[in-house]
């Protein structure tokens, strides 16, 4: 049988991205070697820390939204960093997206971050939680790659999740434990 290839062939990058700045550094918020555009992991030896992680996979989940306005991502991990679900914003299913003219919404001029109660979209945080189970919720930490909104952090706090991380406009990250804003 031939040999398993080497896992570093094909990584791009300069070799000092590739050294490990040792456990517990996090390429993408511990200062480590950053040579990735997903916050700095991805291409480097470095190991990202849970939270890097799971905002990673939010952003790749947020690929799948269909607004023609933002697409968000949203994943809901157990407190033993397992994923319990995945969302993105998008319309109800089998009825037309916004990108097919099916919210006014959307294509209005109204300012982002506002309007929200005529947008026929489900955010996000809200498929994660809807394709979750009930007891799976309590104690869960989620991760969405905008602020949530206040309808969603209504429901958010209402279901039993714990904490919530996102990466605001400047790339910082930020959190909240719900029930406490
Ligand atoms: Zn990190
Ligand atoms: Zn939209
Ligand atoms: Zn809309
Ligand atoms: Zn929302």
């Amino acid at each position: 049988m031939p040999p398993l290839p080497d896992p570093r062939e094909g990584l791009a990058g300069d070799l000092e991205d590739r050294v490990d700045p040792g456990p517990g550094a996090c390429p993408a918020c511990r200062g480590g070697p950053v040579s990735c555009h997903h916050r700095g992991f991805g291409k480097s030896w470095a190991r990202p820390c849970w939270d890097c992680y799971f905002l990673g996979l939010a952003g790749a989940v947020a690929a799948r939204g269909d607004c023609i306005r933002k697409r968000v991502g949203a994943v809901l991990v157990s407190p033993d960093h397992r994923v319990l679900s995945t969302g993105y914003n998008g319309s109800a299913p089998g009825q037309p997206s916004c990108k097919a003219g099916g919210c006014d919404r959307c294509l209005s001029a109204v300012p982002p971050g506002s309007g929200y109660h005529d947008c026929i979209e489900y955010h996000a945080e809200w498929n994660a939680i809807l394709w979750s189970r009930p007891e799976d919720r309590q104690g869960a930490v989620l991760y969405v790659t905008f602020e949530p909104c206040d309808d969603c952090l209504k429901l958010i706090t209402g279901v039993g999740i714990v904490r919530v991380v996102w990466v605001d406009p400047a790339g910082s990250q930020r959190e909240l434990i719900p029930g406490t804003k």
